[in-house]
């Protein structure tokens, strides 16, 4: 049975397919291989995924919904149509299309997946993934971090193999930057850093801004929906000038339009390009690497795409970052040829991934200043090399002192309520004057997100351990079954029809966005589309497709 590899993307998401040594591209119904990662809910309860999602959007708010990654493994609830949802159940859908795709595309069924995750993940974040694949009816066992997935890609198509690599992650709205080595058949990721708040959604609002100024407009008076519009045009605006050294952004609405180069967006976006020098001065020095250390910097996520990025960062580094293939396909590609080894387990056994744990663990100690706050004492720093074990000697804080709480810690505050308590191991202790006890706390955390503590009291001679795997947040299984049966409950859109269903969205994103005559040049081709699809006749509607298409692409200005 066929292993997919999916990068489950806050913006985009894509699954490929190992075939004879190479990792290949599955399309959509659409025939595209990028599916933005956006979920809305049609009038008769369907589930739209991807492209007519992502118009929805815009003319749908309340019934639609993206970014939901961000929201990976917290309580956050989305509601759409009145209907709530966890952020693992709407990217549940996402994967559940994904899965669809590639099933027609293969013509067989596939019901295991290798899913990449940004190596910063925390243990919530991760389980809430795998469970996102099982509640789609994908058995996730491995997840593989970005970074790695990345530079497994970039290593297989520019065929050197070794080599210490600069994995610069520039997505829709976060910024990953990661040095990661692979010798002898081992990939690890030395250190990671990031901004969580960054990428090319500033571009398409600084754009935006930027046409408000020249325009006096106030952008903040703006409705939602005209925000959504203009920040739409800047998107588009932005992608022109990747190809372009200039482009227009016309508002139909507004009859208003402004041009922009490259040379005047680079000025724009000073403080986008600080952040960014930021980010990659913290993971050099996390690295402890030198800039010639470096042998590659491989160029990840659409926001790479850019000229002003990668200008900026040739500048920045005094050489060319390389881009291999697609930059936004890179991970996908990458998890791709890492589902194909697991498939194959036996043929490649002596190719190992070690990771990093992006985290620190650690467990609380008094805070003499406050005793109701007490401070983190890291074990397990952030960027150690798994598997990893680390030993710290505690001791009794009061005379006569009984028992003790060892909490377990993940995060990197200073106060431990800042950080994720993952337990606690409570343990009575002999009484012994202050300071005379000899306790003695062991962390191991292994590569599959297993964390061992045991505590040690030497004058009692006695262990107390605790086991902590990424699954224990896990549902139970009558949970698990009666949230599969109600996601069971919504159905995808069949691909039969999805591309009259684009052109239709679009056509009501267009109408939302557009104002007067052109208004409603949309309304009448809405119109004239759904006449044709009334009487099933495939010519008619295939022909009234092509004539709307045109019209929008023209009405966008394609
Ligand atoms: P993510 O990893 O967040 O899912 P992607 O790697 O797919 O996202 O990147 C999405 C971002 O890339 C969006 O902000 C999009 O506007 C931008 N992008 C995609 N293609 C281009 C392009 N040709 N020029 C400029 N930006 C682009
Ligand atoms: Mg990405």
């Amino acid at each position: 049975m066929a292993i997919i590899g999916i990068d489950l993307g806050t913006t985009n998401s894509l699954a490929c397919i190992c075939q004879d040594g190479k990792s290949i591209r599955i399309p959509n119904s659409l025939g595209q291989a990028l599916t933005p990662s956006a979920v809305s809910i049609d009038d008769d309860g369907k589930i739209l995924v991807g492209a007519v999602a992502k118009e929805r959007l815009i003319s749908h708010p309340s019934a639609s919904a993206a970014s939901f990654k961000r929201y990976m493994g917290t309580n956050k609830v989305f509601l759409l149509a009145g209907q709530s949802f966890t952020p693992q159940e709407l990217s549940s859908f996402i994967l559940r299309q994904l899965k669809e795709d590639a099933e027609r595309f293969l013509g067989e069924k596939v019901t295991e997946a290798v899913i990449s995750v940004p190596a910063y993940f925390n243990d919530h974040q991760r389980y809430a993934t795998k469970e996102a694949g099982r509640l789609a009816g994908l058995h996730v066992e491995r997840l593989v971090n970005e970074p790695s997935a990345a530079a497994l890609a970039a290593s297989q198509i520019s065929g050197k193999e070794e080599g210490c690599y600069l994995v610069f992650d520039f997505g829709g709205g976060t910024l990953d930057v990661s040095v990661v080595d692979y010798f002898d058949n081992v990939i690890e990721i030395i250190a990671v850093s990031g901004d969580n708040h960054l990428g090319g959604d500033d571009f398409d609002a600084i754009i935006a801004r930027r046409f408000c100024s020249l325009q006096q407009m106030d952008y903040n008076h703006l409705d939602p929906i005209q925000q959504a519009s203009l920040l739409r045009l800047a998107e588009d605006c932005k992608k022109q000038l990747t190809s372009q050294s200039q482009a227009e952004l016309v508002w139909e609405a507004g009859g208003k339009s402004i041009a922009l180069t490259n040379i005047e967006l680079a000025r724009l976006c000073q403080g986008i390009f600080d952040r960014i020098r930021q980010v990659i001065t913290n993971a050099l020095r996390d690295s402890s690497r030198l800039m010639a250390d470096i042998d590659e910097i491989v160029l990840v996520g659409g926001s790479s795409k850019m000229p002003v990025v990668s200008l900026y960062l040739q500048n920045f580094f005094q050489r060319k970052p390389c881009m291999i293939g697609s930059p936004d396909e890179i991970v996908a590609v990458g998890a791709g040829i890492y589902a194909g080894i697991k498939e194959r387990r036996q043929d490649i056994r002596d190719l190992v991934l070690t990771d990093i744990c992006p985290f620190t663990l650690g467990t609380n100690v008094v805070n003499h200043a406050d005793a109701n706050k007490p401070i983190l004492s890291p074990l397990i720093e952030r960027n150690s090399i798994l598997p990893c074990s680390k030993t710290g000697h505690f001791t009794n804080v009061y005379d006569g002192q009984t028992h003790i709480s060892v909490g377990i810690f993940q995060g990197e505050a200073y106060y431990c309520h800042d950080n994720i308590k993952l337990g606690s191991i409570e343990m009575d202790i002999l009484p012994v004057p202050a300071n005379h006890a000899d306790i003695e706390v062991c962390f191991s955390y292994d590569i599959n997100g297993i964390l061992e503590v045991e505590v040690t009291d030497h004058q009692k001679k006695q262990v107390k351990k605790k086991v902590l795997t990424s699954d224990r947040f896990r549902m139970s299984d009558a949970e698990l079954n009666e949230r599969l049966e109600a996601l069971q409950a919504y159905k995808l859109m069949p691909p039969g029809g999805i591309r009259t269903r684009l052109a239709l969205a679009r056509g009501e994103r267009l109408f939302a966005q557009l104002l007067g005559p052109r208004r409603q040049q949309v309304a009448d081709a809405i119109q004239q589309l759904q006449n044709a699809i009334r009487t099933q006749n495939d010519q008619q509607i295939i022909n009234y497709l092509r004539i709307t298409e045109k019209l929008f692409d023209h009405l966008e200005g394609l």
